[in-house]
């Protein structure tokens, strides 16, 4: 790929000044363009999902059947930050980021490599704007869904954080700029649930009117594309804040539509909500 046909493949954004960025950008990924790979939205849910065979992780061994990305890139709802990190060890470790499970879920491990050339490539193409870590690993909004989607843990992962310093709209900007991913083999997943309300959880069935009202709303919207309403999200009424009384499991839903072509098919799974006010409404674009 010549400069000019890559500095198009990065976006107009891209300046003179950030030929550095793009040379090493060129190193990490190799200078041949794929196939777009899809992006996903997965409703997480329950992590015992990662060790039981519930509908949803039995979809989610489906979609991970027909996928050989190069690398995988996550963005959780369990890895809050100031200013956005990327995981760029070597060996990133499981983490059980939870309580009150069964032993057997908090003795599994997803050793999936790193990438940390690839890492660096993505901070410095997107200006330092996301910056390498070396603590992080993989949470359980990543791996609980892996486990199921790779069993074999041998692809690459890195996992992008959620700056909590930044409204949706920032979120989503962010996002955009990492859409030249998709077309070097790497395929991107949100991990977070739409509806997440763990303080209205009903252990012995139903569900919330609420959550049903908002899960359906949302996707009406997601259809539409209408990331403008979906950023607002608190001004859709009472429903979208019972829905999403913190934003963590919300904003990874916005970087997997961020990232969804215009053009491209979009395909919901897991339309379902559990445990009363945790939707499991999960899309793949692409
Ligand atoms: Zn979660």
């Amino acid at each position: 790929m010549n400069r000019r046909s890559l500095l198009h493949t990065l976006g107009t954004a891209m300046t003179l000044a950030s030929v550095t960025d793009a040379r090493s950008f060129v190193r990490a990924l190799g200078d041949t363009t794929t196939e777009r790979m899809p992006v996903i939205f997965v409703g997480h849910g329950n992590p015992m999902n990662a060790i039981t065979d519930t509908p949803f992780a039995k979809k989610w061994e489906a979609i991970g059947k027909g996928l050989m990305p190069r690398a995988i890139l996550c963005i959780s709802a369990h890895w809050e930050t100031r200013g956005s990190q990327i995981t760029a060890m070597e060996r990133p470790k499981t983490i059980h980021d939870f309580g009150g499970f069964p032993d057997e879920l908090f003795r599994v491990q997803y050793p999936a490599p790193g990438d940390p050339s690839l890492a660096t490539s993505i901070a410095e193409a997107t200006h330092n704007a996301i910056i390498t870590d070396h603590e992080w690993g993989l949470d359980h909004g990543a791996w609980s869904v892996l486990r199921r989607m790779f069993p074999a843990a041998t692809i690459p992962v890195l996992q992008l954080s959620l700056d909590v310093g930044k409204i949706p709209e920032q979120h989503i900007a962010l996002a955009r700029e990492l859409a030249y991913l998709r077309t070097k083999g790497v395929v991107i997943i949100g991990s977070g649930n739409i509806v997440h309300n763990l303080g209205r959880i009903m252990w012995k069935g139903g569900t919330h009117d609420w959550a049903m009202e908002f899960d359906a709303v949302s996707k009406r919207l997601i259809e539409a594309r209408d990331l403008t309403s979906l950023a607002n999200y608190r001004a859709l009424g009472i429903a979208a804040q019972l829905s999403v009384p913190t934003a963590e499991h919300y904003l990874p839903m916005l970087y997997a539509l961020s990232l969804a072509q215009p053009d491209e098919k979009l395909t919901f799974f897991n339309e379902s909500i559990d445990l009363g006010s945790v939707s499991m409404r999960s899309f793949v674009a692409g």
